[in-house]
Parts: structure tokens; C-alpha cells; sequence
């Protein structure tokens, strides 16, 4: 193949199709790296990528072009593959070495970039399918060597999942206090990033999982995955019947939906001195009685994806111990139109990832 000409699924207008293109690659410099894309998948955000913005309330949208995207636009940043070219000042890198990308890139030289949080970078956000080019392509260029994990013999389709969803979770449960065998968490939202949560909560805390989606193949999976308990949001007093069966002691929950109503089932959930972590994108408002927050002793944060060192720790431990398998549903990057729009019918259980 000729790894100086990148063929890229992008899209010209916003909510308009993917169409594949031909970018040529100029030879890497420095520090820059470029991996040929075996797996990417496909992230929720992305629909609201493809759409233009995320949902702000009161008919606010947060706007592309303020998050310094440009068309056309290549999405995707759950990337793994393997290195075909490295710049002139690359260490540690193999050429073939297999690898999954941190896609979470800020400007790698302010305080916050250094500490390891990229992710949170107040200067310059590089994500790679946002601001640069994803890995909804075959190549894909990624500005310097630190933001590559090497993943030995692990599953290389789901370790590419390890990039958003993967970390995501894990830096929602990271937002959570010290989980005990006594204490229950409640995660609301079981798609690609709530099922990791689900299997993440169960391989590596006591804590009891309580699942919560309105898709009874959700749940099931979710089952699978080891929660305790799956409950429908939707069902009539849903919020009073999950409450009863976990005693009126859940300890906190983790909202991967990210709306008005499941952020507002969240804090009903919740005990006193429980905590709510807000990490789905949906969007809306957030509304609360104002007292609750000091009668019932309430923490309710956010959560942005993860850093570059959860992903390390994350495919260290992928290596160390066999989590539950999330499912996964492999597809050619060809049909990458086909999925998103499954993605937006909700047609499938866990995270579909691109094969180019
Ligand atoms: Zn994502
Ligand atoms: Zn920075």
C-alpha cells in the first residue's frame, strides 16, 4: 500500500454522507507517527459530530466550528493499528508494532498536557477525528509517538474500543470514592461506554452493579456482563421500583446517557452522600431542587473521556486480568454509513467497530 496517501471517509456537510477521499501524506516530521488503521470504532459522539453539536438546552447547540472542526471532517478516535512510518525524532517505536491511539490530544506543552491530562488541555485541542483527521480512514497521522499504547497480544478490535469507550468508563468509575462490597452502583445507559462500565465495575471493584436501560437486549447483556439487576427507566415508577430492590442504598450512579430525564433518575437514585457522575453527551439541562444538594449530602460531577495514562492502565490490566467481553460487532469501513445509522436506531448491542 502506499502509506504517503491517506483514503478517508468524511463527510462535506454536516448531517450529509461519508464519502471516501484521497489525501496525500506528506512524510512525517519529528515526533510525528503514522499508523495504518486495522479497527476503529464507532462512537456515539460521533453522531452528534455528524450532526454539528451537541444539544446545550434551551435550543442552544455547541457548534463544530467552535470546537475548531473543519470540513470535510474524518471522524473516528477509537483507532488501533499498526506503526508504518515514524519522523526523524520518534524513540521507543517499532515499525509493525501494534498499537491503539489516544485520540485526546491538546497542545503537549502546557502544564496540564505534561501532567498527563490532554483530555482537559485549556490551550489547543488536536483531537484526532474532531480537530485532525480520525481514523475513519486507512491511514492516520498522529502528532507524536507518546499518544500510542503498545497492546501486545490483546484483542486488537476491542483494544481500539480501550480509546473512548473504554477510558471513558474508566474515568467515570476513577470520579467514584473507594467502592466497598456493601455499596451499589447504579449505571445508566448500557451502550458501547455503559457496558465497559458494567464489565470494568465487575472485574475490578466488589461493589454490586445495578444496570439500567430502556432495551431488554441491553439489559441482558448487561446481565451477562455481571450486574445484579437491570431495570427498565422507562417502566412506570421506575425510579421508586429500583430504589425498593436495592433498599434504598444506592451509593452513586453513573449517568451514560447524559439527558434531562436520566441525569434526573440519577439523583433520585441516589442515597444521601451518594454521587452522581454526568458523562453522556445527550444533552438538555440539568434541574434539581436546590436543598437536595445539602439534605442529602449530594456530589454530582463530570466526567470527560480519560486520560492518556488511563489508557495505559486500562490496557494493562486488559492484559492482566480477562474482562467480560462487551460485545462487539465487526464491519467494513465501506459500510461506515450503514452504521452510523444504526448507531442513531439504536439496531445493535455494544460497539461496532470499522475494519478498512
Ligand atoms: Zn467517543
Ligand atoms: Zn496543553
Amino acid at each position: 500500500m502506499n502509506i504517503r496517501c491517506a483514503h478517508r471517509w468524511a463527510f462535506s456537510r454536516i448531517g450529509g454522507e461519508l464519502a471516501e477521499q484521497a489525501d496525500e501524506l506528506p512524510a512525517p516530521t519529528g515526533h510525528e507517527v503514522t499508523v495504518r488503521v486495522r479497527h476503529c470504532g464507532i462512537c456515539h459522539s460521533d453522531l452528534h459530530f455528524h450532526a454539528g453539536g451537541f444539544d446545550l438546552g434551551h435550543g442552544q447547540t455547541s457548534s463544530l466550528e467552535r470546537a475548531g472542526a473543519k470540513l470535510p471532517l474524518t471522524m473516528g478516535h477509537e483507532i488501533g493499528g499498526e506503526v508504518v512510518e515514524a519522523g526523524p525524532e520518534v524513540s521507543g517505536v517499532v515499525r509493525g508494532e501494534q498499537v491503539v491511539v489516544y485520540p485526546w490530544i491538546g497542545c503537549g506543552a502546557c502544564p496540564v498536557c505534561e501532567g498527563g491530562d490532554d483530555h482537559l488541555c485549556p490551550k489547543a485541542m488536536r483531537n484526532l477525528g474532531l480537530q485532525l483527521p480520525g481514523g475513519y480512514a486507512d491511514l492516520v497521522r498522529v502528532p507524536h509517538e507518546r499518544y500510542l499504547v503498545p497492546i501486545g497480544t490483546l484483542d486488537p478490535a476491542r483494544a481500539a474500543t480501550y480509546a473512548c469507550a473504554g477510558i471513558t468508563a474508566k474515568g467515570a468509575i476513577g470520579k467514584l470514592g473507594a467502592l466497598g462490597p456493601g455499596h451499589t452502583v447504579a449505571v445508566i445507559g448500557c451502550g458501547g461506554v455503559g457496558m465497559t462500565a458494567v464489565a470494568l465495575l465487575v472485574a475490578t471493584t466488589p461493589a454490586r452493579v445495578v444496570a439500567i436501560d430502556p432495551d431488554p437486549a441491553k439489559r441482558d447483556a448487561a446481565l451477562r456482563c455481571g450486574a445484579s439487576l437491570a431495570f427498565d427507566p422507562a417502566a412506570p415508577e421506575a425510579a421508586k421500583t429500583i430504589n425498593k430492590a436495592c433498599g434504598f442504598d444506592i451509593a452513586a450512579a453513573l449517568d451514560f446517557v447524559g439527558s434531562e430525564s436520566s441525569s434526573s433518575l440519577g439523583v433520585n437514585l441516589l442515597r444521601r452522600t451518594g454521587q452522581l457522575v454526568v458523562v453522556g453527551l445527550f444533552g438538555g439541562e440539568f434541574r434539581m431542587p436546590l436543598p437536595m444538594f445539602a439534605l442529602k449530602s449530594l456530589q454530582i460531577t463530570g466526567s470527560y473521556v480519560g486520560s492518556l495514562n488511563d489508557l495505559r492502565d486500562l490496557v494493562a490490566l486488559a492484559q492482566r486480568v480477562e474482562l467480560p467481553a462487551t460485545p462487539l460487532h465487526l464491519r467494513p469501513l465501506a459500510q461506515v454509513n450503514e452504521a452510523l445509522a444504526d448507531l442513531a436506531a439504536g439496531r445493535f448491542v455494544g460497539r461496532t467497530v470499522l475494519q478498512p
